[in-house]
């Protein structure tokens, strides 16, 4: 199964991700996740990433597609995977249809924007494994720390409000007209984000099976 997540940030696409993951044994693959771990090991594409991203703007295409290129065809991905914040422009779908991989559904989360602005603020993640937490609705056991790996829980710095108010516009121009894109290949499933997660993972799942 090959799935794509979409959704505007803080739409909740990784912590569905996870979700899928848990039930069907297939790998996430987070562009964000995987730009930040080059930012934090100083390397070369971290480097060239990280001024974009504390700005609240896109990677170039060329740098994420070829990302992506490389990462599907690890041996994990042999039965599937979900991408998770990839593709985010035209140009970046395009290229997923030219490298040949069959998607079978784009699943669109969909969240207000005002409800984004909310949770955006109250968004943690751990400095260590880049797990997600929320101050109220996704609370760690100890305030501040990782449950899975005891590191300490940071605001990243593009959760900032001005900088989620600059990826929201980014979103509607850059990343929307996705939907119109998968919707014409008939793979484009709609699933309303709700308040708790649970409930939106059961749309996910339910979205899965037909
Ligand atoms: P979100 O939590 O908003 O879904 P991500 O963690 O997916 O954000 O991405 C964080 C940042 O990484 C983005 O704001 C952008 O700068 C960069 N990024 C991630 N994926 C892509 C992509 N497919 N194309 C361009 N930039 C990307
Ligand atoms: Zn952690």
């Amino acid at each position: 199964m090959k799935l794509i997540l979409l959704g505007a940030p803080g739409a909740g696409k990784g912590t569905q991700a996870e979700k899928i993951v848990e039930k069907f044994g297939i790998p996430a693959i987070s562009t964000g996740n995987i730009l930040r771990a080059a930012v934090k090991a100083g390397t070369e594409l971290g480097l060239k990433a990280k001024a974009f991203m504390d700005a609240g703007q896109l990677v170039s295409d060329d740098i994420i597609i070829g990302i992506i290129q490389d990462r599907v065809k690890e041996d994990d991905c042999k039965n599937g995977f979900i991408l998770d914040g990839f593709p985010r422009t035209i140009p970046q779908a395009q290229a997923l249809e030219d490298m040949g991989v069959e998607i079978d559904k784009v699943l669109d989360i969909e969240v207000a924007d005002e409800a984004i602005t909310k949770r955006m603020s109250g968004r943690r993640v751990c400095a260590n494994c880049a797990n997600s937490y929320h101050i109220e609705y996704k609370k760690p056991a100890k305030e501040g720390v990782c449950d899975a790996c005891g590191g300490e829980l940071i605001q990243r710095k593009d959760d900032a409000p001005e900088t989620v108010q600059a990826r929201l516009v980014e979103y509607h121009e850059m990343t929307e007209p996705l939907k119109d894109f998968y919707s014409k290949l008939g793979k484009l499933v709609i699933v309303e984000g709700q308040e708790e997660v649970a409930d939106t993972t059961a749309l996910v799942f339910k979205a899965l099976e037909d």
